[in-house]
C-alpha cells in the first residue's frame, strides 16, 4: 500500500527479485485488459482514466483467477491490491479457499506534495493517461479515503509493516526487506 507515486511498482519489481516470487500488479493487469479490449477492459477504462477505482467485484474476480494459478504456489506480491476494505475482506476469503496465507502488508509512506511532483514527471515520461495533475489529485484523494483505512485493518491483524518511502530506491528496498524478514 501507499499513495500514488510513492514507488510501489518500482519497489515491487525489486522485492520480487530478492524473494524470487511473482509480481502481480492489478493496475498492469487492467491496462492489459484495456489494450486487449476485453469485457473487463471495457468496464475498467472509464474508471481508470477518471482516476477512480474499478469496482471491487471486478478486482476480486481478477485476483481469484490469477492467484489460483499454479505459478503462484511459491509466493507472490500483490501490488496495488487490495485498495478497499471489501477487497481486503474478499482477499481473505479467496486465500482461505485456496489454502494461501498473507504474510505481510507493507505500507510505504511519503509527503503528498513530493509525490504529485514525481507523478507529473512520470506522466511526461511514460505517457500514462492517468498521470496528469488533475487525475493525480483525484487518485490521491481516493487513496486517503478508500485505501488508507486498510492501514489500521492490517495493523489490527498484526500484518502491517510501515516503511518510509522517501529516499533513494535501493535504500527503500533495504528497509522493506528488513521489515519483511
Ligand atoms: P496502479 O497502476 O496501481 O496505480 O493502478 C492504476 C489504476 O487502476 C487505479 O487508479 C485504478 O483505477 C485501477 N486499479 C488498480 N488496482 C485497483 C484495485 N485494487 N481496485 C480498484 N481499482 C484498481
Amino acid at each position: 500500500m501507499g499513495p500514488p507515486g510513492v514507488g510501489k511498482g518500482t519497489q515491487a519489481e525489486r522485492i520480487i527479485e530478492e524473494l524470487n516470487i511473482i509480481h502481480l500488479s492489478t493496475g498492469e493487469i487492467l491496462r492489459d485488459e484495456i489494450k486487449n479490449q476485453s469485457d473487463v477492459g471495457i468496464k475498467a477504462k472509464q474508471c481508470m482514466s477518471d482516476g477512480k477505482l474499478v469496482p471491487d467485484d471486478v478486482l476480486l474476480d481478477i485476483v481469484r483467477n490469477r492467484i489460483s494459478k499454479k505459478d503462484c504456489n511459491h509466493g507472490y506480491l500483490l501490488d496495488g491490491f487490495p485498495r478497499t476494505l471489501p477487497q481486503a475482506e474478499g482477499l481473505k476469503v479467496i486465500m482461505h479457499d485456496i489454502g494461501h496465507k498473507l504474510d505481510a502488508a507493507v505500507s510505504l509512506t511519503a509527503d503528498e506534495n513530493e509525490l504529485i511532483k514525481r507523478l507529473v514527471i512520470r506522466g511526461k515520461d511514460s505517457g500514462r493517461s492517468d498521470d496528469t495533475p488533475e487525475v493525480i489529485r483525484k487518485r490521491q484523494q481516493i487513496y486517503w479515503k478508500q485505501t488508507a483505512p486498510l492501514i489500521d485493518h492490517y495493523k489490527k491483524d498484526g500484518l502491517l509493516k510501515e516503511v518510509d518511502g522517501l529516499g533513494n530506491i535501493p535504500e527503500i528496498t533495504k528497509r522493506i526487506m528488513k521489515a519483511l524478514i
